[in-house]
């Protein structure tokens, strides 16, 4: 890796207005907390950072969360004014701000692009009240297209919607319709949105959805029903336009996500908040998740440093690279971590490609169609 290279930066915003019923990440409640001394922080975290990395390059920001809509513009340009301070902000760098659709107002989208915002993601989910409500999400189906719709004539560059495929109750065919509609191409002279980042559901134990599985009183879509949702998702999106770019993600031509390009294709970034990952220099390191403790140190909060062995750091860049469309060059990979990263003759390697599920193109090792759709069991024999 150059050591010139832009770096990404990403700033963590840990509140949440509610909890989502699937949501097990690190966040606080936000009534009643003080987002002015929160950016007060984040600013000096990211002023202290201009010790070892002032004066690097970095062409993308991007605002992730928790919700980092629930900051009022001025406090988005503050951090916005740290960071040109700081770092060198290419002049068409990428500034992404992930968004719920009901913090969503006109006046505040032309606050923000005329802050320099050019990338906006927008927390739909589905399309459908009874799936939304489920999910414990604050917003309906009505707002979230009004929603949208203010997005695509705000000016903003790139706009971008996240949902959830494999939702107990959820019909196919209503999945797909509301997919159709928010990604389909509008009518003439009108615009339609660029990016679609669509997941699978997890349900993780601890989350209230998890609790209301375990006690059987909602039923999880299986994992077959799930899949086959996922392909027909992912088959109406291509057919719409889209590049089926990365696993989970689909853009239409120039506007995949800079910043997260970063992370599949193992380049450096930094973040700043409680949380927050960075890489850079070689090392890998976490800001503590406690927010109270970030807060009373002004921004300094103990870090922990990645003592991964370089095996599973080597690893962790195979699996990000395999994720995209154009998968991963062995041999850039292994010049930069040597030769613990298995290559084309490689019993596992030959396994996958032999089981069509892996495929070599020159020195790039991509996942096939059908390796896409069992991604993690490629990973695990991989790493067996
Ligand atoms: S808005 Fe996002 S981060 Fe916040 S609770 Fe819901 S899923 Fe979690």
């Amino acid at each position: 890796m150059s050591a010139a290279a832009p770096l990404g930066l990403y700033v963590h915003v840990p509140y949440c207005s509610v909890r989502c019923s699937y949501c097990d990440f690190y966040l606080v409640p936000a009534a009643g907390r003080d987002l002015e001394g929160y950016v007060a922080a984040l600013c000096r975290e990211i002023d202290a950072a201009g010790e070892a990395w002032g004066g690097r390059a970095a062409d993308s920001v991007h605002f992730g969360g928790g919700t980092p809509s629930l900051l009022a513009p001025p406090l988005v340009g503050r951090i916005l004014a740290a960071l040109s301070g700081t770092f060198r902000l290419a002049r068409d760098g990428e500034i992404a701000l992930e968004a719920n659709p009901e913090d969503v107002r006109p006046d505040r989208l032309g606050a923000l692009r005329d802050l320099g915002v050019n990338r906006l993601t927008l927390g739909v989910q589905a399309l459908d009240d009874r799936v939304l409500g489920l999910l414990r999400r604050p917003h309906g189906a009505a707002q979230a297209l009004r929603a949208v719709e203010a997005a695509l004539t705000s000016g903003i560059r790139s706009i971008g919607v996240d949902l959830i495929l494999g939702l107990p109750g959820q019909e196919s065919r209503e999945a797909l319709a509301g997919i159709e509609r928010l990604a389909g191409t509008p009518g003439e002279g009108r615009r339609g949105i660029e990016h679609v980042s669509l997941y699978l559901l997890e349900i993780h134990p601890r989350t209230r959805l998890g609790r209301e599985v375990a006690l059987g009183r909602v039923a999880p879509m299986g994992d077959d029903a799930a899949a086959g949702l996922y392909e027909e998702a992912a088959d109406l999106l291509e057919s719409l336009g889209f590049e089926h770019y990365e696993i989970s993600n689909f853009a239409r031509t120039g506007h995949r996500s800079r910043h997260n390009m970063k992370y599949w294709t193992d380049e450096e970034y930094l973040g700043f908040g409680p949380s927050a990952h960075s890489y850079a220099a070689g090392r890998r390191w976490s800001n503590a998740a406690d927010l109270r403790a970030y807060l009373e140190s002004a921004g300094r909060a103990a870090r922990q440093e990645d003592s991964q062995p370089a095996a599973g750091r080597a690893a962790e860049a195979l699996f990000a690279g395999l994720r995209l469309a154009e998968g991963v060059d062995l041999g850039t990979l292994r010049g930069r971590y040597g030769e613990g990263l298995p290559g084309p003759s490689d019993p596992a390697v030959a396994g996958l490609l032999e089981a069509g599920l892996l495929v070599l193109s020159g020195p790039r090792l991509r996942l096939t169609r059908r390796g896409r759709l069992v991604s993690n069991e490629v990973f695990e024999r991989l790493l067996s």
